[in-house]
């Protein structure tokens, strides 16, 4: 029933020409995981070069490396979550995509979202926060990360956590007391123990209503 529906909704984002960024795409890079088994949506910021070429979100060192972390907090990214970012198609010289850009695209994360019905909303860096949450000046991501708050989609309340994104990792490579990778280790351990504390990973059952899928 997931499946289906985000392919109906995966079918029409293919086509999209909601914002320039369809001009300069190879492929869309819609998600990634099981949606009848993910518990957990995970949103990055956009897709980078090989992502556009593959189709898949995370992909590259990055992808790597956060596969690296989640294997070792036993997060599997195959079944636990679902992969997307805060907009489907690749912004030139992998900048970061513009407000418009995100708020041209955001029907397609918040129908994935509504299908999905996560027990969780991790957002991993900056531009996926801020796509949810207002940041005054004094916020920045290294004071939000590892918090647990409420956000909201099409009138449903998520419990969501911040995380770093995995490029910020790739530049700091340290494992020191209190280093941005040390730090992403202890918020995806809190993730796991908070959400995925059954070691066998039997899935909820999700109340499945999907409000959003007639605005796509
Ligand atoms: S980024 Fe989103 S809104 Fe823009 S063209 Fe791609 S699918 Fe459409």
């Amino acid at each position: 029933m997931k499946k289906n529906c985000l392919e109906i909704v995966r079918q029409k984002c293919e086509n999209c020409n909601g914002c320039a960024l369809a001009n300069s795409r190879s492929n869309i890079v819609f998600g990634d995981g099981d949606a009848s088994t993910a518990r957990i949506v995970l949103i990055g910021e956009a897709p980078g070069e090989m992502e556009d070429e593959t189709g898949r979100p995370f992909v590259g060192k990055a992808g790597q490396l956060l596969n690296d972390f989640l294997a070792e907090a036993g997060i599997s990214r195959d079944k636990d979550l679902y992969v997307i970012n805060t907009v489907k198609c690749r912004p030139p010289e992998n900048r970061v995509p513009t407000d418009e850009e995100k708020a041209a695209c955001r029907k397609f994360l918040d129908a994935q979202i509504d299908i999905i019905k996560p027990d969780a909303i991790v957002l991993c860096g900056a531009t996926a926060l801020k796509s949810f949450v207002n940041l005054d000046k004094k916020q920045t991501i290294s004071k939000v990360r590892g918090k647990w708050m409420t956000v909201t989609v099409d009138g449903v309340d998520y419990k969501a956590i911040t995380i770093f994104h995995p490029s910020y990792l790739l530049r700091n490579s340290s494992m020191e007391e209190g280093s941005p990778r040390r730090l992403m280790q202890e918020d995806l351990k809190n993730i796991k123990e908070t959400i995925l504390p059954d070691v066998n990973n039997v899935f909820s059952a999700n109340n499945l209503t999907f409000n959003s899928l007639a605005s796509v």
